[in-house]
């Protein structure tokens, strides 16, 4: 079976800046399983999948355009140290989940001068190509309950998800059955 929208894959993947740097990998830990076509993953890389099938291995490079975004310096900006709550530290190359409007985001602190705290609200990747080496381990028809949900449910049901669940990233919208938090 081919990958396509509506498909659910299975695959391990090692994933590498420009400079050939190691930044995650599915070695040693469980294969990434995704939803294909419902914005699972970064579309860059799924335009590389679509069409493979279970055994092919896909070698490819991802312009920072499709995959976390261009950097954007508007989004670096200062905010007071009060901000970020009694007792908490602050120190340049902390990184926080921020809730805004699109849902929750690493913000990365740049600079900490006395009350005055500079933030990078880029995703940490922006502004990277990314190099993937995926194999593709298999492919099968999504649930009609995953298809609503857009995204893949673990032993049978989102509220079994537990740690495989993917909701936590970017906000869940399961609705009543997930146990999700967001
Ligand atoms: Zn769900």
């Amino acid at each position: 079976m081919d990958i396509k929208k509506d498909r659910v894959v299975t695959i391990d993947y090692s994933l590498r800046d420009e400079a050939g740097k190691l930044l995650d990998s599915s070695e040693g830990g469980e294969p990434l399983i995704y939803l294909h076509g419902n914005e699972n993953i970064i579309p860059g890389l799924e335009k590389h999948l679509e069409g493979k099938n279970p055994g092919d291995s896909v070698t490819c490079t991802v312009p920072a355009a499709e995959a976390y975004g261009e950097r954007d310096e508007s989004l670096v900006f200062k905010v007071s140290r009060k901000d970020f709550g009694e007792g908490v530290e602050v120190a340049a190359g902390m990184q926080f989940e921020a809730h805004g409007e699109e849902g929750a985001q690493i913000v990365t602190v740049v600079n900490v001068n006395g009350d005055e705290v500079t933030i990078d609200a880029n995703h940490p990747l922006a502004g990277e190509n990314l190099h993937f080496d995926v194999k593709v381990l298999n492919v099968r028809d999504a649930t009609e309950e995953e298809l609503e949900h857009g995204h893949v449910h673990f032993a049978g049901g989102c509220s079994d998800c537990g740690d495989g669940c993917d909701c936590g990233d970017e906000g869940c919208d399961c609705g009543d059955d997930c146990d999700c938090e967001e």
